[in-house]
């Protein structure tokens, strides 16, 4: 070790040396050799390496005491300077000691401080540290003028949570801290809080209870800008206890946007099964209603063919034919349970009641009926208008069916129509601000009979068709608590009118969005 490499060491071999000649030479009865405690004392404030500084110059001011005792003695010492050298020596030894010890200790809060940076700087979580001091002292101001509740407080005056959070420092920021900031140093991180949290931002409200109360842990959710703008959710968890420093609270920052987006896709997906699920329900609870009716109506067939035959014969065969058509009865009697126990079934069924987007919901059926569509060439046109978050309560499948079968009605209404003429038109309306009106329109040749009549079960035109679309509609729709109605479409085709009662806080109107915008467009199957 060289004990003359720093200021200090120079400036404590300068001292040692002027009180040996004084000790040595100058003194007769003095205790100079005393003054010699300061020179480790000099020494040991030269910084790194100081143990081993304070003991070099501890033993060599015992030597150099020693050494000017001696030469005093040799020049006749009084007999009370071996008194002095003793109490010199204790008080030197005394003094090192201490200097040792408040070393130690010092350096026990170096290493601890190296070790907090380190873990500080190198955690794979972000941190960014906070000096809450002057939130605090605005705090006790606000108790000193006579606030009590300061929970409802900070309800009530979102202004001085705002200006709180101005007055939060952001002291140091780690290396994880700065890349999920998107920050390239800390010199350029955000100084105050206010620039790291949105004017939106609600949990520092609870943040300054916290502080008040002193909570050892405080944990919130919120969300941050990224110096690039990205959104991201993060958890933060802070100490604010009485041990805590409050100019230095760091606050652990855990990144879970790409957890929330996963929760999210999750819940999305258990929604899109459930709905498949339904789905499948349905298209199985329709196969097994077609079959159930099959029996009846091949009964039907035969038995109104059979009368024919019976009465076409020459003679007519009376008997035989009235047989028969007590049989057709009889088919037909079976027929209206079967119907009476799936009206029954759908208009018992439980109704899955959640808020339903009924634009999304529209725009789905358009998408849904694309295939079909391009089939026949027929033009499917959505109209939203100009309303925007009309919420529907109720069963997003049940309600999805009944517009897939009013889609479907007009697309099959219009087979003898040219192609070019071929367009359906679902239209989305307000009426009264408190129910959704959507209408179904196309360039067919409109209702054959009276509204009760096509309603009714069975009532069908079409050499295929059930003629239960319409029945379970309207069943369907009652049940969500709305209406359906026929009309007549501007060119003569036919209208459906569905009403439904809106949900939640009710519609709200985009701007600039004309009563007539077209919304989305199928033309063989390509949505424009
Ligand atoms: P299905 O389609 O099986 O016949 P529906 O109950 O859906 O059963 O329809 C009953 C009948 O109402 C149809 O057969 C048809 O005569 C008539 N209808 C339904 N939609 C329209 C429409 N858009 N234009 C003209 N007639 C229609």
């Amino acid at each position: 070790m060289n004990l003359f490499d720093r200021p200090q060491s120079a400036g404590a071999a300068l001292l040692a040396c002027a009180i040996f000649c004084l000790d040595a030479f100058t003194r007769d009865d003095l205790a100079v050799a005393g003054l010699y405690v300061l020179v480790p004392l000099i020494a040991a404030s030269g910084g790194g390496g100081r143990r081993r500084a304070v003991l070099g110059w501890s033993t060599a001011c015992a030597g150099l005491a020693i050494a000017g005792f001696l030469i005093f003695q040799a020049r006749g010492a009084p007999p009370l300077a071996f008194a002095h050298l003793g109490i010199s020596l204790v008080v030197l030894l005394v003094m090192t000691l201490l200097l040792l010890r408040t070393q130690a200790m010092s350096s026990a809060v170096e290493r601890g401080e190296r070790r907090y940076r380190s873990i500080f700087d190198t955690l794979a979580s972000a941190i960014w540290e906070h000096d809450f001091t002057e939130v605090v002292d605005a705090i006790s101001r606000l108790r000193a003028s006579g606030v009590e509740d300061l929970r409802r407080y900070v309800v009530e005056h979102p202004e001085f949570v705002a200006e709180m959070r101005r007055l939060v420092r952001i002291t140091d920021v780690n290396a994880t801290g700065l890349a999920l900031m998107g920050v390239p140093s800390k010199e350029a991180f955000h100084s105050r809080l206010s620039e790291l949290l949105p004017e939106t931002d609600e949990s520092f409200a609870d943040c300054i209870v916290a502080l008040d109360e002193r909570r050892s842990l405080f944990e919130t959710e919120t969300t941050v800008y990224t110096l690039a703008g990205s959104r991201r959710d993060i958890f933060v968890t802070f100490s604010l206890g009485p041990e805590a420093c409050l100019d230095k609270v760091p606050g652990s920052i855990l990144d879970v946007t790409d957890r929330k987006a996963l929760e999210a896709q999750v819940l999305r997906t258990r929604e899109e099964l459930a709905e498949a699920q339904r789905s499948g329900a349905l298209a199985a609870m329709s196969a097994s209603i077609a079959h159930e009716l099959n029996q009846p109506l091949s009964a039907i067939h035969s038995y109104a063919d059979a009368a024919r035959r019976w009465m076409a014969r020459m003679p007519p065969d009376m008997h035989e034919a009235m047989a028969a058509l007590t049989g057709l009865s009889q088919a037909i009697g079976h027929a209206r349970t079967v119907m009476h126990r799936v009206r029954s079934l759908v208009g018992n069924a439980r109704i899955r009641s959640a808020d339903i987007d009924l634009g999304e919901l529209l725009s789905t059926t358009v998408t849904l009926m694309r295939a079909d569509a391009a089939e026949t060439s027929t033009r499917l046109v959505l109209m939203r208008g100009r309303w925007r978050d009309l919420a529907v309560s109720g069963d997003r499948i049940l309600l999805k069916q009944v517009f897939v079968n009013l889609v479907t009605n007009a697309i099959q209404a219009m087979a003898e129509v040219p192609p070019e003429c071929r367009t359906v038109t679902v239209k989305i309306d307000v009426e009264d601000g408190a129910t959704a009106l959507v209408r179904v329109a196309d360039r067919g040749p409109g209702w054959e009979d009276a509204e009760e009549k096509v309603f009714g079960s069975f009532y069908t035109t079409k050499p295929a068709g059930m003629g239960l679309g319409l029945s379970i509609s309207r069943t369907t729709v009652e049940r969500h608590g709305g209406s359906i109605a026929l009309g007549r479409a501007p060119g003569g085709g036919a209208l459906v009118e569905v009403r439904l009662p809106l949900a939640g806080a009710g519609p709200s109107v985009a701007d600039g969005v004309g009563d007539g915008q077209v919304e989305q467009v199928a033309v063989d199957g390509l949505v424009q």
